[in-house]
């Protein structure tokens, strides 16, 4: 595994890979890496000749009352997971190396971009699409790898391929959870152990909806007041069903119950996918 911080490094390593015309899976990561960066890294090894994991906590997409300075920081551990799973390229830029001063950035879309997560998060998405785009345009993947737990960003990362017409191949792959059902997320460490406990109503709603939708239950308000239900002692910043677009779903196909809750100062979020 080569581990690699200049964008010059990088480009010289995949030149090499690049000349035995191989296919090129990338994993962008903020590091602290759970079961759900090792599942993307593994559909990523499995389908590639190459696989290239970045670990960049990005600034630009952290709000200026946000968790930047405290995010959680595990170098070496994430770079064991990397070596054991197979990567082969390892992109650990500083910040310097990726921003310089009075950048041109990518503009999240009016819409899609600002509610949500987006309107919780202003011009979160922003620093998300800038971020992701300059990494995409390093590493020229064929294939890049995006959890549907953040599902608002994965929408909106296919939009910006389509929109700037870019050749990368998305993946959306499935919430991956621990054993009590909560979505695994690097930001779980700042849960204490009561917190916790409250933070698993929005995984217990989430199951509960997928239940009744499974016993033939259609009627989005109907299920929207069932989960809400079971959002007690938290506060939920939104709980609806949108389309795979992003607009406010009225019938119960092809849309995603998007939920995001705060528990003491930590934001959990979930969703379901209806097909
Ligand atoms: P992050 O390091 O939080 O920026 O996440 C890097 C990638 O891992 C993103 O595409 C996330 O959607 C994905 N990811 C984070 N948590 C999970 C999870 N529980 N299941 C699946 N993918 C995840």
């Amino acid at each position: 595994m080569k581990i690699v911080t200049t964008k010059f490094e990088l480009k010289e390593t995949l030149r090499e890979f690049r000349k035995k015309n191989i296919s090129v899976g990338f994993v962008p990561t903020m590091g602290a890496l759970h079961h759900g960066h090792s599942s993307l890294i593994k559909k990523s090894i499995n389908d590639n000749d190459v696989s290239v994991v970045s670990i960049f906590v990005n600034p630009t997409q952290f709000g200026l009352d946000e968790d930047l300075s405290k995010y959680p920081r595990t170098l070496k551990s994430d770079l064991k997971i990397c070596e054991i799973l197979g990567v082969n390229i390892v992109f650990v830029p500083s910040v310097e190396e990726i921003y310089g001063n009075d950048e041109v950035k990518i503009i999240s879309p009016n819409l899609s971009g600002f509610i949500l997560e987006g309107f919780n998060r202003p011009h979160h998405f922003d620093g998300v699409l800038t971020v992701v785009l300059k990494l995409f345009h390093l590493v020229s993947p064929d294939n890049a790898y995006f959890g549907k737990k953040d599902a608002q960003q994965l929408i909106l990362i296919k939009k910006m391929i389509e929109n700037l017409n870019l050749n990368i191949t998305i993946h959306g792959l499935d919430i991956v959870r621990d054993e009590d059902g909560l979505a695994v997320s690097s930001r779980n460490i700042y849960l204490n152990e009561k917190n916790r406990k409250k933070a698993l109503a929005l995984s217990k709603a989430i199951f509960k909806v997928d239940s009744l939708i499974k016993s033939e239950i259609r009627d989005i308000d109907m299920l929207k007041k069932e989960a809400l239900d079971l959002l007690i002692d938290v506060e939920v910043q939104y709980l609806d069903f949108y389309t795979y677009d992003l607009h406010i779903a009225n019938k119960l196909s092809n849309c995603i119950l998007l939920g995001a809750i705060k528990v003491g100062t930590t934001r959990i979020l979930d969703n379901l996918w209806i097909e």
